[in-house]
């Protein structure tokens, strides 16, 4: 077997620890970037870089942020009276890109999983009461993925805000039970999304 430099190794390596990116792809990711233009090599690092640095969560709905507050809070344009609730901030992008919704968002961060030991206290969902108590909202939207665990997380905060004037409505089950938010098409998702019905 040829012996690697240390940097490619290294490279590898750090590749291989990627998900759904086994030795073969490291490696071969390793020589593409190998062939590559100096400049866009770095550029690859740059942007690496920068998304560690520059991006936070924002502070009132903690999705992706390169400021204190996000795009979407910062927006004036959007529904205040409308709350999602997601999970993740890649179901933030899923929503958006179905084109059906103009409220704001919250993002749990995760879901309560008591099997693996992850409960509310992990979650945002202290600041989503906090949230939802001091805001305007009419409509909160419970869209956890329509799985055990999301279902779960969706009751136990509608049981939380149980006493308040809200509307709480859950994504109807256009999408397939045990889906994820993240891979369901923009039709399903803008169907599941018309179609919410009271939790
Ligand atoms: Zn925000």
């Amino acid at each position: 077997m040829t012996q690697l430099t240390e940097s490619v190794a290294k490279l590898i390596d750090e590749l291989a620890r990627l998900p759904g990116i086994g030795r073969k792809s490291a490696e071969r990711l390793a020589y593409h970037i190998l062939r590559i233009s100096k400049a866009e090599a770095l550029a690859l690092a740059d942007a690496i870089r920068a998304v560690r640095e520059n991006v936070r969560y924002c502070r009132t709905c903690f999705s992706l942020a390169e400021s204190d507050e996000c795009a979407i809070c910062s927006d004036v344009r959007r529904d205040r009276s409308l709350l999602c609730v997601v999970e993740q901030p890649r179901d933030v992008m899923a929503v958006e890109q179905s084109g059906a919704y103009r409220g704001l968002y919250h993002v749990l961060l995760g879901r309560i999983a008591p099997l693996e030991g992850i409960g509310p206290d992990q979650l945002t969902v202290e600041a989503l009461v906090q949230r939802v108590r001091g805001g305007s909202f009419r409509e909160v939207i419970m869209a956890t993925n329509p799985t055990v665990e999301g279902d779960g997380t969706a009751l136990y905060i509608s049981n939380r805000l149980a006493d308040l004037p809200v509307n709480f409505t859950r994504l109807a089950r256009g999408i397939t039970p045990g889906g994820i938010l993240e891979y369901t098409n923009k039709e399903i998702l803008a169907d599941a999304l018309a179609d919410r019905r009271k939790f």
